[in-house]
């Protein structure tokens, strides 16, 4: 990306060297796929997420060193509105700018929608949905003043179709394309856009989870429930990768697809094809 009016061919490291990437949710599984994507391409990145924070330092040093980027760790809650904007207010002191932020950071709860527990419904709203909300009101205004920028929602194949059991991650996954395409008609004219990316399932900590609960609730092997439940709606019958993402968010990110705007992207080897 870059500030020229007219798109540029360059290679990717060319143009983002000096660019600066804010990727929420970014300590693990896909999040840090697309940060250490996003890195290869010369950007520097502000991570955020929870976990250990000597782990997370080992991650920053590694990317810094691997892609000799600059790189900066929020450790902001996504569920507090308030620590939302103050990390893209300190992003922007930090770095200057923030030309691309993804919004990735999710949780998920699976259970039956009358036994749902309404603190994992409120929190589901707030860090899968609501908190790209409060990232794209601090960050669009810089952007705006730039003429340029990109914003890239981490929906799910769950944004476009529904599943048992999962009432609140579906609702705020399909929550999160009606964001985007209303982003996206808001800045048509601006020089940013905005899209987002509907992963089916992605082997990551999220995932593992799930096989294990899954596995505990119908009392059948891990291979079973990969093969016979997670991945019964894959036709492609495997998991995406995090790099596969992260090569979606670093085509999305170029100058090149600056026509693509209010998109939904299936990266699901076929599931919403049915
Ligand atoms: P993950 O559990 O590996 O990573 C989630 C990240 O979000 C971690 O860095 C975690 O620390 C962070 N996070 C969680 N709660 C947070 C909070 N309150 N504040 C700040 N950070 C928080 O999960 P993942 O599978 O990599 O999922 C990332 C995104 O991709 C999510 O939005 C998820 O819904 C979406 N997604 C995942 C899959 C999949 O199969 N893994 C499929 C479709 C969509």
């Amino acid at each position: 990306m870059n500030d020229q009016s007219q798109p540029s061919a360059s290679p990717a490291s060319a143009a983002w060297a000096g660019r600066v990437a804010l990727v929420t949710g970014s300590t693990s599984g896909i999040g840090l796929g697309v940060a250490r994507a996003l890195a290869a391409t010369g950007a520097s990145i502000v991570l955020n997420g929870f976990g250990d924070r000597a782990e997370i330092e080992g991650i920053a040093d590694a990317i810094e060193a691997e892609f000799n980027v600059q790189v900066s760790y929020s450790d902001a809650d996504m569920a507090s509105p308030a620590a939302v904007e103050q990390m893209v207010l300190d992003a922007i002191e930090r770095f200057g700018r923030i030309d691309l932020l993804v919004n990735n950071a999710g949780i998920q709860h699976v259970a039956p929608i009358d036994e749902f527990p309404i603190a994992r419904w409120d929190a589901i709203i707030a860090i899968n949905l609501s908190s790209a909300f409060h990232t794209i009101r601090a960050a669009l205004p810089g952007m705006r003043a730039r003429g340029t920028g990109r914003i890239i929602n981490v929906a799910s194949a769950h944004g476009l179709v529904g599943s048992p059991f999962k009432s609140a991650y579906v609702a705020a996954k399909h929550g999160i394309l009606g964001l985007t395409k209303t982003v996206a008609l808001e800045t048509a004219e601006t020089g940013i856009t905005c899209n987002a990316i509907c992963p089916g399932y992605v082997a990551t900590p999220l995932v593992e989870k799930q096989i294990d609960d899954q596995a505990k609730a119908h009392g059948i092997s891990r291979e079973a429930v990969v093969r016979d439940v997670l991945l019964a709606q894959q036709p492609n019958k495997r998991f995406a990768t995090v790099e596969e993402i992260g090569a979606v968010t670093v085509f999305l990110a170029s100058d090149l697809a600056g026509s693509i705007t209010g998109t939904a992207i299936p990266v699901d080897g076929g599931w919403t094809a049915h």
